[in-house]
């Protein structure tokens, strides 16, 4: 599902280069379950946003399901985007002047839905994350965990192949993360390829993989044996 080549990235800021990526290689089956750890600043956020095609890589290759992500222009990169990847992150990236359905909908917007359609959608998907009743909060009615299993919805929506998570617990307490753990087991579970960053051993105990990254590069994968029945 996912192939990465010796891929190298380098933040230029002013005359400063920071080199962040250092040659990572990788590969992640479909339907695998995997967490990314390491330290602050290891460049974990780095690695899973070009997994997402949210940002670029300067060389090496990526390949996401066969498809060379590279030299994509801003239009073809969305479109695969949208088609492939879920995305899910430690402060929600709600849209606040929209309620928690309007939020869900709007990939399937982008997809030209209909208004009735995507919302009757959108409503679904809520319902399946155990939020129905609240469709019509804002997010600043909402607790941060409602707020991630908003979010979560969002990003399955469309039916995504990979779901990538950054931190998705960082901002959460410890029942609120075994639930929204509990609900990307689930997604993992239902066939998408799902990667998460975490500082948290108890968030990576749940996944297949741990892939510990350091200084820019994959230190090693060891093979994990959830306690749960994930
Ligand atoms: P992590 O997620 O592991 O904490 P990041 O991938 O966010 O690490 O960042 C790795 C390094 O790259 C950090 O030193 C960070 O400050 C730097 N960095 C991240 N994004 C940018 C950017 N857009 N411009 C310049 N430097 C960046
Ligand atoms: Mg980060």
């Amino acid at each position: 599902m996912i192939t990465l080549r010796n891929v190298n990235k380098t933040y230029y800021t002013g005359d400063t280069a920071l080199h962040v990526l250092k040659g990572i290689d990788l590969h992640i089956e479909q339907g695998d379950y995997v967490s990314v750890m390491g330290a602050s600043g290891s460049g974990k956020s780095t690695l899973l946003n070009i997994l997402g095609i949210l940002d670029h890589y300067d060389s090496g290759d990526y390949y996401l399901n066969n498809i060379l992500i590279k030299n994509l222009s801003e239009k073809q990169a969305a479109a695969y985007r949208n088609e492939m990847i879920g995305f899910v992150f430690q402060s929600f990236n709600l849209i606040n002047f929209k309620n928690a359905m309007e939020n869900v909908a709007l990939p399937l917007y982008y997809k030209n839905i209909g208004r009735k359609k995507r919302n009757a959608i959108a409503l679904e998907y809520l319902d399946r994350m155990g939020l129905k009743d609240g469709a019509y909060y804002f997010p600043n009615e909402m607790s941060g965990g409602q707020k991630q299993r908003v979010a979560i919805a969002r990003a399955i929506v469309s039916g995504p192949k990979v779901l990538l998570a950054d931190e998705p617990t960082g901002a959460l307490d410890s029942k609120t993360t075994e639930e929204v753990m509990q609900l990307l087991g689930e997604q993992n579970r239902a066939g998408i390829t799902t990667i998460i960053v975490t500082h948290e051993k108890a968030v990576a105990d749940e996944t297949r993989k741990i892939i510990r990254i350091k200084d820019g590069l994959i230190q090693h994968i060891e093979e994990n044996h959830p306690v749960k029945s994930n």
